[in-house]
């Protein structure tokens, strides 16, 4: 494989699942031509979520228990689709693709500032963490480990993508 295919994890929180939004997110990923190598739906227990979101993303080392807390409890609301893509520099396309990560002051275009307008102060204020839609790889590196975290190899596909030939 070409150095520069990466594959990325995204899930499709508990908000964009319950607001019925995965069909329409999901087309943006694919209409750049990622392709889906993997998929499943989840509702994985807390200690799963602490592995992802501490072990591997550091998320109570950056922004301190209380934040880590909220988000847990979100992510724990209802089952989350997970995925896998791959694409030509997957993980920082994706990246720029879902926004960043307070809706508010999310880019246009992008999904969290298309599908959601949350601020910080706000979701503070409601001590709840910020349902942003899709939580999506941060770098290569972390890709690999949220992969390993989510799916077992015999669950990631490998087929031919038609509109390859165009797309990478
Ligand atoms: P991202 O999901 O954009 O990579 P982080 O890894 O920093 O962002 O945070 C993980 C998730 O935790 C965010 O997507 C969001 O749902 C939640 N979160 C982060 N910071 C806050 C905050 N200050 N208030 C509420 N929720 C937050």
């Amino acid at each position: 494989m070409n150095k520069n295919v990466e594959r990325t994890l995204i899930l499709f929180k508990p908000d964009s699942v319950q607001r019925a939004l995965v069909g329409e997110i999901l087309t943006r990923f694919e209409r750049v031509g990622l392709r889906i190598v993997g998929t499943k739906m989840q509702a994985p227990a807390r200690e799963h979520y602490e592995a992802h979101y501490e072990d591997i993303g550091k998320l109570k080392t950056r922004a301190g228990e209380q934040i880590f807390g909220i988000t847990l409890d979100m992510m724990n609301k209802g089952p989350v689709i997970a995925m896998v893509l791959e694409g030509v520099e997957a993980v920082s396309l994706v990246r720029k693709l879902v926004g960043g990560t307070e809706p508010k002051s999310a880019a246009p275009g992008t999904i969290r500032g298309d599908f959601s307008h949350m601020s910080y102060g706000y979701a503070d204020g409601e001590g709840k963490g910020i349902p942003n839609l899709i939580h999506a790889s941060g770098d290569p590196e972390e890709a690999v480990q949220e992969i390993k975290h989510w799916f077992s190899d015999d669950e990631l596909y490998d087929y031919e993508a038609t509109h390859e030939k165009f797309t990478r």
